[in-house]
């Protein structure tokens, strides 16, 4: 769960990377970074926090040049510190290099071990990391031929900026896992994890970069490579669900409509008699106005979402910790009171968030809670890029839909088909999405205890580490 930025060949570079980090800070809200080039030189300030709160005027100042990648992050491999916040830069003999990545690797692990065997050490404990070494050992002999061998070694999920002081890189995996596309803005290229951040800088969309595709800037202008190749595609169905904003354009469809099309799909599926449909906010709404088209039933504003809250919140102790759900939503009485109320949230992970949203619709009032989900069960993590916990934790690994109902304390439970949820994002078969986080069905070979990624490195304790 991490956005990426990059512009090359614009004077303001390293501002236009922050206005595009704000576009993209729904993916990732624990630490933001910028990476300018300036003559060669690269210029670096990355730390924890929001986008807002990492960059000043004066910050900015500090980041000149023509070129510039960014980064958002919110941790899926590696700890919560400042030495994993990304753009990482390093010096190695053939230069300067930082590097932004979006996804997860899945064979990262075995090969740190397989580094560190042979000397290598490890300043942070995230899987990008292990990508910079492999460039750094390669004898190839430009950056772009060290690049493609790094990463014909590497397994899983990755769209990448990287930025020398010659060049930009951009590379997405040959499954396409997370999204990546090329924008344009008065003659600079722009490369981005979704279309909202082009919108913004008022860019133009040219189309997205292509899964196994590399894409090469420098003063000669843009070049395209296929170096990687895969049997299939695997671009992240999850991303349709939950993850994107619905002002981008995903893989090529709009996720709005992609989710209001969930909506729909889930009325005819699920259907229920009702007097009002509501959405769990904001990932909700998109579906539940398409709920609400299909069945007829009104649809209305029954939860109110607080955007003040941060995700660092200190749970407080045991007796007032129900709280917690409270500072991000409340009820509105007025529209729930005596109702029979139908509402649409788009996934269950552990339950308990769904739990105490119900429960605080029907203390409001509410006569029944049918709980609506656009998206199957989610019953697997996912190890290319999605912040999920473990198996054991996801509630519908162990449980039948009735028993999860009964434990949100919903009237009843429905959740969207995986066809459903196939055919709202125009392929029924999901023949060139991933969806293992529903299916189980991985699309690259798992390490021996893929629970784990990456241990944190040894050396590195919490308390030293954190920012
Ligand atoms: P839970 O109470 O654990 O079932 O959480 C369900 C809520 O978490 C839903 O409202 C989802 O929108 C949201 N959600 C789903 N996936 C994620 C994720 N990977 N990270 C954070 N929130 C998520």
């Amino acid at each position: 769960m991490c956005g990426v930025f990059g512009i090359v060949g614009h004077p303001e570079a390293s501002n236009l990377a922050y206005l595009g980090l704000h576009a993209l800070q729904h993916r990732g809200q624990e630490s933001a970074g910028i990476v300018s080039a300036d003559g060669g030189r690269l210029h670096v300030h990355r730390q924890m926090g929001l986008v807002a709160d990492t960059f000043t005027a004066q910050v900015l100042s500090g980041l000149p040049g023509p070129a510039a990648i960014g980064h958002v992050r919110y941790s899926t491999a590696g700890g919560s510190y400042v030495k994993n916040a990304q753009p990482l830069v390093v010096a190695y003999a053939g230069g300067q290099m930082a590097v932004a990545h979006n996804g997860n690797l899945t064979n990262a692990q075995a090969l740190r071990d397989e580094l560190e065997q042979s000397g290598a050490i490890f300043q942070s404990d995230s899987d990008s990391e292990v990508i910079i070494h492999l460039i750094a050992r390669s004898r190839q002999p430009t950056f772009e031929q060290k690049v493609v061998e790094a990463l014909q070694r590497v397994q899983g999920a990755y769209s990448l900026l990287f930025l020398t002081g010659r060049e930009l890189v951009a590379v997405r995996d040959p499954f396409g896992f997370r999204p990546l596309v090329l924008g344009t803005l008065r003659g600079a290229h722009v490369l981005t994890s979704e279309t909202t951040a082009l919108d913004l800088i008022e860019a133009e969309l040219v189309r997205e970069i292509e899964p196994g595709e590399m894409v090469v800037i420098d003063e000669g202008g843009l070049r395209s490579t296929r170096p990687f190749q895969s049997p299939r595609l695997g671009r992240c169905i999850f991303e349709h669900v939950y993850f994107a904003r619905p002002d981008s354009v995903l893989f090529g469809s709009s996720v709005y409509a992609a989710r209001k099309k969930m909506g729909m799909q889930l009325a005819r599926e699920q259907p229920v008699q009702a007097d009002l449909v509501i959405a769990v906010p904001d990932s909700g709404v998109s579906a539940a106005i398409g709920y609400s088209q299909v069945s007829g039933i009104p649809y209305d504003v029954g939860l109110i979402r607080s955007h003040y809250v941060g995700r660092t919140f200190i749970e407080p102790q045991q007796s007032i910790r129900h709280f917690g759900v409270k500072l991000k939503l409340s009820a509105v009485r007025e529209v729930l009171r005596g109702k029979r109320v139908v509402v649409v949230d788009d996934s269950i992970v552990r339950g308990t968030t769904s739990r105490k949203i119900v429960k605080m619709i029907k203390a409001a009032g509410a006569a029944e809670v049918h709980l609506r989900i656009s998206s199957p069960p989610t019953q697997w993590p996912c190890y290319y890029g999605i912040d999920t916990p473990s198996r054991q934790e996801l509630i519908a690994s162990s449980h039948t839909v009735e028993e999860i109902a009964r434990y949100v304390t919903a009237d009843s439970l429905g959740y969207l088909s995986l066809e459903g949820l196939g055919t709202a994002v125009g392929d029924p078969e999901s023949r060139t999405f991933c969806t293992a986080c529903f299916s189980g069905k991985y699309l690259t070979q798992l390490g021996p205890s893929p629970a784990r990624l990456l241990r944190p490195a040894a050396a590195v304790t919490e308390a030293t580490a954190r920012a």
